[in-house]
């Protein structure tokens, strides 16, 4: 089709051309004495994007799911209980993983279209008298139903019922996005995948660690640690000291990765924060005006990373997004799981700006009434654009 492609799912998201040439390189050798002047700012740069002073960083040649496998496998033992809550495809899969990998996951079940519950966290770790649950894992950002969860209120939670539990967060659809600080809500995990707001192709597991949680991957191992080899934060470690990996690293993703860093510091993280928020809210305005409901059951649990619009009764979401691929050259997002079929998704992270934003709800907009959905024409485009237009208290501009 000419012109160019409208990608609006939530992942992977829009390479920007500086980092497509960034990455446009010959190979060369990932042991010369030049590779650690790539390599050893990346990891220090990572700590500033996960706002982190002693965390330890890393870079796994892998997709975010590796990021997983590494902080369980690293930092557990066979038979460790853990406590998760679970609201939606991905944090259901976190569950799976950790599950079989031989911990035995205490489930927290919430509604899908809301978060995790402090409350309820607080409780389970108080009954916890003896200790026994090693870590609490909370997806952040649930991109299957659009959903942001209140980190800072997690950690309140596990101090307030004074447990020592490690807090682990999935961080795949928020980082570089939605706000988050390591350090200020003692995280002891965060992990990411390069394909969000990262803005680069798959292929980059990357997790930030904190000293409590290097302790227990050193206590694990004592006591029947998790089996871990590839993933192993030793040999990682001992290798990145001096700017090395202890397998080949991939080179093109690291060069990208060095321009998505400049690109997101250049903004400000606080800016990059701000506009995710305001492309979101433009979004969500669309969403209102077209009489649909996000799966977002409250506005505190709104994300401003993906809205996921559920259809009306009687129409089926695959249609509209087949329509908006087909015709409009629009991809939008599937509803995964117990949402097949139900909802759509809109991604708005990455390398995006209001009037791309504004093309992906214009196209939605078309889509939903080629198949019938009675939202009146040019409804959520007018409400999303006199929006951008009047809030300009976060706007960006290019002077
Ligand atoms: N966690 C969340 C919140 C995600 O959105 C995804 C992927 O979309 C994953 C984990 C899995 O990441 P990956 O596909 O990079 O392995």
């Amino acid at each position: 089709m000419p012109g160019r492609h409208f990608l609006h799912v939530p992942g992977p998201t829009n390479i920007p051309d500086r980092i497509l040439s960034a990455m446009h390189v010959p190979m060369e050798d990932h042991r010369s004495p030049r590779f650690p002047q790539l390599t050893l700012p990346l990891l220090q740069d990572l700590k500033k994007l996960f706002r982190t002073a002693d965390g330890q960083t890393f870079i796994f040649p892998s997709s975010g799911t590796g990021a997983w496998e590494a902080v369980l496998t690293n930092t557990l033992a066979t038979g460790d209980k853990v406590l998760s809550p679970r609201f939606g495809q991905f944090s259901h899969l976190w569950i799976d993983l950790a599950r079989r990998h031989g911990l035995d996951v205490i489930v927290q079940e919430e509604e899908w279209g809301t978060g995790a519950s402090p409350e309820k966290i607080q409780a389970a770790l108080e009954a916890d008298k003896a200790h026994a649950i090693k870590a609490v894992m909370v997806v952040h950002n649930e991109t299957a139903t659009g959903v942001t969860s209140d980190i800072a209120a997690i950690r309140q939670a596990i101090d307030a019922a004074d447990h020592p539990a490690l807090l682990f967060v999935d961080g795949v659809s928020s980082i570089a996005s939605i706000d988050f600080r390591m350090d200020d809500w003692q995280v002891d995990a965060i992990i990411t995948g390069s394909q969000k707001g990262l803005m680069l192709p798959a292929g980059l597991g990357i997790a930030g660690v904190s000293q409590k949680a290097l302790y227990a991957s050193k206590t694990a191992r004592a006591n029947d640690a998790l089996r871990r080899c590839y993933f192993d934060f030793d040999g990682m470690i001992s290798a990145n000291k001096d700017g090395y990996f202890p397998y080949t690293p991939p080179l093109p993703l690291l060069y990208g990765l060095r321009t998505a860093l400049d690109m997101l510091f250049e903004e400000g993280l606080d800016n990059v924060i701000a506009r995710h928020h305001r492309l979101a809210e433009g979004v969500r305005q669309a969403v209102a005006a077209w009489g649909l409901d996000l799966c977002a059951k409250a506005p505190n649990w709104h994300s401003d990373t993906v809205s996921a619009v559920m259809v009306p009764q009687g129409f089926n979401a695959a249609d509209v997004i087949r329509q908006a691929y087909t015709r409009y050259n629009l991809a939008l997002g599937a509803g995964l799981s117990q949402v097949a079929g139900k909802l759509f998704r809109i991604g708005h992270l990455g390398d995006l700006n209001e009037l791309m934003c504004l093309g992906a709800i214009a196209g939605t907009e078309m889509a939903m009434r080629d198949i019938g959905i009675d939202v009146v024409p040019g409804s959520g485009t007018a409400a999303a654009s006199e929006y951008y237009r009047q809030d300009q208290s976060t706007a960006f501009r290019t002077a």
